[in-house]
Order: C-alpha cells, then structure tokens, then sequence
C-alpha cells in the first residue's frame, strides 16, 4: 500500500493541486489513523499536494482535536484504539461540529457504510484504496463548500477568508482590488446560485439602478476576477449566465 501510494501520488496532475506556498490557504485536514505506517503515507502524500497535516491516533485524541480546532476535512479511520472512529464522529457531531469527514474503512459491509454515513460521516473510502481515489473524494467534500470556519467559504481549491479578506486559489495568494473582492464574496456566498446583474449592482456597487456604463464595469471586474482567480486553473469556477448574469461554482475541466 505505500509503494502504491506514493506511486499514484507522482503521476498526479500538479497543477491541480492546492499547492502550500501560503499555509493559511491549504486545506486543513485532521488524519485519525492508528496505523503508523498508513498514517505517514498519507500525511506524505496529502502534504505532497499541498495540504496541510494533522495526525492523531486515537478516537479520544480526534474527539478532542474536533472539538477544539478548526479543519476544513476529516479522514478518518473507524477502528481506533478506545473509542472508535464512528463513536468519536457522532459526539463531535452531538456538539456542533461541521468540518466534512470522509471515513476510511476496512469493513466493506453495506451496512458499515450506512452506519457511517448515519453517524454523520460525508463520504467514505473502502481500504486499500488508491491515492487518486481519495484526493478525489476529499476535493468532491471540500467543494461542498463547508468548513468549520464561518469565516472561511472554499469552493474547490479557492479560498475566501471574509475576516482577514483574503483570497487564495490552490494555496497561492490571489490579489484582489477592494471591488473585485466584494465581487467575489458575493458569488461565494451564493455559491452554486446564478446571481443577476440587478443583484450586483444593488449589493456590490450599491447603485439603485442599472445602466450600460455600470454593466460594462461588472464585466471588467468579471474578467479581471477570471485571470486572477481561474486562469491558471484547469478547473473554471467563474461562469456567464447568458443573459441572466453569472455563478460560481465547481464545473468539470
Ligand atoms: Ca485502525
């Protein structure tokens, strides 16, 4: 399983990966595996990818750790040490916790995944699994776009920090103009919603009224916000609605 892993993880795609030049942006993910072995693998390969790492071994260690930091992803083993993966899973749930977990299991049982999936896990992967499949189910959670930051929307491998407003694409630092980041935080916000002209110009550029002048400026910002934010990207997140206006959200490449 670790020649495997580290196999998949060189053939991967880099430049689709949340690469780590600003660590703030990656992707926070909390590991719970008990295995040493499968724990680093992991830990190698996520942080090969720019996400950033943090282990615990044991369902006590994750309760706490969910209960007490913030994360944008969860992989999670279910049998641990103590308590169980499943057991930890659904107190930190009973207290509020949100952060997206992916359940990493051995049992390979229908009725394993529907326990999982009932005590509030998100998605899940059978053991072994390959690399890409779980890059792949963690991106598809993450896109959904929750985080347990209020503060934080992520949509794929973007970043809006409503607090601090700043803005990261795949970990690296986008800079944005004051306008084109209330643009963009009024898309994210809506992520998935087409949002109209008449919108914009009402909650961005706080004007009563359209006019041709104001439509071409939107425009503008538009495709400013494209080059910043999708160009380098193989993944489009900004996309027109003809005639209606325009939507953020996770298309296929
Ligand atoms: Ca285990």
């Amino acid at each position: 399983m670790l020649v495997a892993v580290a196999a998949v993880a060189n053939t991967l795609d880099a430049s689709e990966a949340p690469r780590a030049a600003d660590p703030a942006g990656s992707p926070r993910t909390l590991i719970v595996e008990d295995e040493p072995k499968v724990a680093e693998a992991l830990r190698e390969g996520l942080e090969g990818e720019g996400y950033d790492v943090v282990v615990e071994s044991s369902g006590e260690a994750a309760f706490y750790r969910l209960t007490t930091d913030r994360f944008d992803v969860v992989l999670l083993d279910l049998r641990l040490p103590g308590r169980d993966g499943l057991e930890s899973l659904s107190a930190a749930r009973r207290r509020g916790v949100e952060t997206p977990v992916v359940v990493l299991t051995a049992r390979d049982t229908l009725e394993d995944r529907v326990i999982g999936l009932d005590a509030g896990a998100d998605d899940y992967v059978v053991k072994p699994f390959a690399f890409a499949e779980l890059l792949a189910r963690i991106r598809a959670v993450l896109r959904r776009g929750r985080t347990s930051d209020p503060d934080r929307l992520s949509i794929d491998t973007l970043v809006v920090d409503r607090a601090t407003r700043q803005v990261t694409r795949a970990g690296r630092a986008v800079d944005l103009t004051v306008k084109e980041f209330d643009l963009l935080l009024h898309l994210a916000r809506q992520a998935g919603q087409v949002v109209s002209r008449d919108t914009l110009v009402r909650e961005v550029w706080r004007e009563t009224s359209r006019s041709t002048t104001l439509d071409n400026v939107i425009d503008v910002h538009i495709s400013r916000l494209r080059r910043k934010v999708d160009a380098d990207h193989p993944v489009k997140l900004i996309h027109t609605v003809r005639g209606v206006g325009f939507v953020l959200r996770w298309e296929a490449p």
